[in-house]
């Protein structure tokens, strides 16, 4: 009695999730730096809400609110914002290929929420370190069943080429993406791909692609807040008895800062990274927008960022997307832009009224949901 109803609960919840969509957007809302108690432009933190203070008439606030599928407010810890990723990590060894994506203006937290700030500790360490650490806990549990290898990529896309972060030897070379279904999962061939098998083989392939990104960034001036970087873990499985494989992926994709450039300020290098950086992001954007609203094509070859993605956005695969907004005052006119762009993506309604877009299928599985509680209430 019991244990049906739950699973037949379990079963509905999980068509529910597949009508909503793969796409989910989360929004992360970084402290004041020094002033962990003042909210700054921020109000009304609720657990998929937020209202920002868009004006201030007569001394009264004008607020706006904003709804996603999750909200993390400033004192969420690290493990509090990876906690609701744990199910996509786990899809990746049932042969899932997943996204996750870092989005915000440059000194969001888009890094601290992947990587986590400079001082790494247990309590500090990012989705990135997080992820890899939940793939060897799974995989080690399923070793009765499955044996699973695990690998990694880590790429830089600055100025629309892709640049190797785990080269060994300095390089400048630029790698090609190709069409992975000719090489066993692998979109770029050439680029170093790593087999790790434990977190401490993880850390020191963290540190070297740090240190290949930081080479570069003193050379041209932060070119890591204008650069995409991601890291790509590729999973291969054999299970033991019959011999099948099964291949899963996942990127954890730190993204260029989405602030915009004054073109009427910028000249020369600065002008055509800007450039780059608009088209990449928007590139995404026009790719999980078109993804979301279920369009039969999708523009995936405008952007290297895409098209380097490509097998991981849409069909099967699972996107996820951190929103990050600073509750500075000053940030307030990119915190909008950011937010426009996270109700691009996003198949949920951003604005004052909490509509209930649900369709009409989806409300009749949370009846016969619903129902299903009541029943497992009694059964209890
Ligand atoms: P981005 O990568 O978007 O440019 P960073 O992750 O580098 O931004 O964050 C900018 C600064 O704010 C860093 O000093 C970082 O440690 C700090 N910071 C960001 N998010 C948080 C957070 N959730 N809690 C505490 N400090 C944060
Ligand atoms: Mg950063």
């Amino acid at each position: 009695g019991y244990q049906k109803v739950l699973e037949e609960n379990r079963k509905l919840y999980n068509q529910m999730q597949d009508l909503k969509g793969n796409i989910r957007v989360y929004c992360r809302v970084r402290p004041l730096v020094g002033q962990p108690n003042n909210p700054g432009i921020i109000r009304n933190v609720e657990e998929d809400s937020i209202s920002l203070i868009m004006a201030s008439k007569n001394g009264k606030e004008v607020k706006k609110t904003f709804t996603f599928n999750k909200v993390f407010g400033p004192s969420a810890t690290q493990g509090e914002v990876f906690s609701d990723t744990q199910p996509l990590i786990r899809s990746v060894l049932d042969g899932f290929n997943v996204c996750i994506f870092a989005y915000g203006q440059t000194g969001s937290g888009k890094t601290h929420t992947m990587s986590g700030p400079n001082n790494l500790t247990e309590e500090t360490v990012g989705v990135n370190y997080r992820a890899l650490r939940d793939l060897f806990y799974l995989s080690e549990q399923r070793k009765e069943t499955i044996h699973y290898d695990i690998s990694v990529q880590m790429l830089e896309i600055y100025n629309e080429q892709v640049r190797d972060l785990l080269m060994t030897e300095t390089s400048n070379k630029r790698l090609e993406i190709r069409n992975s279904s000719h090489n066993n999962g692998i979109n770029v061939p050439d680029a170093n791909l790593v087999p790790v098998s434990s977190t401490a083989d993880v850390l020191n392939l963290m540190n070297l692609g740090q240190k290949n990104r930081a080479v570069s960034a003193t050379a041209m001036n932060d070119r890591s807040s204008r650069s995409h970087s991601c890291l790509t873990v590729h999973v291969q499985g054999r299970e033991l008895t019959s011999g099948n494989s099964l291949r899963g992926c996942i990127h954890l994709v730190d993204l260029a800062g989405s602030e915009r450039v004054d073109k009427s300020e910028v000249i020369g290098d600065r002008l055509k990274e800007a450039q780059h950086i608009n088209k990449s992001l928007s590139a995404l954007g026009d790719v999980i927008a078109s993804l979301a609203q279920k369009q039969s094509h999708v523009p995936y070859r405008n952007s290297k960022l895409t098209q380097l993605l490509q097998d991981s956005l849409g069909g099967q695969a699972k996107t996820l997307m951190f929103v990050h907004i600073s509750p500075e005052p000053e940030a307030l006119g990119e915190s909008i832009s950011t937010l426009k762009f996270a109700e691009r993506v996003s198949t949920i309604e951003l604005g004052a009224a909490r509509v209930n877009k649900d369709s009409g299928e989806v409300k009749e599985l949370k009846e016969q949901i619903a129902s299903l509680k009541a029943t497992l209430a009694r059964v209890k």
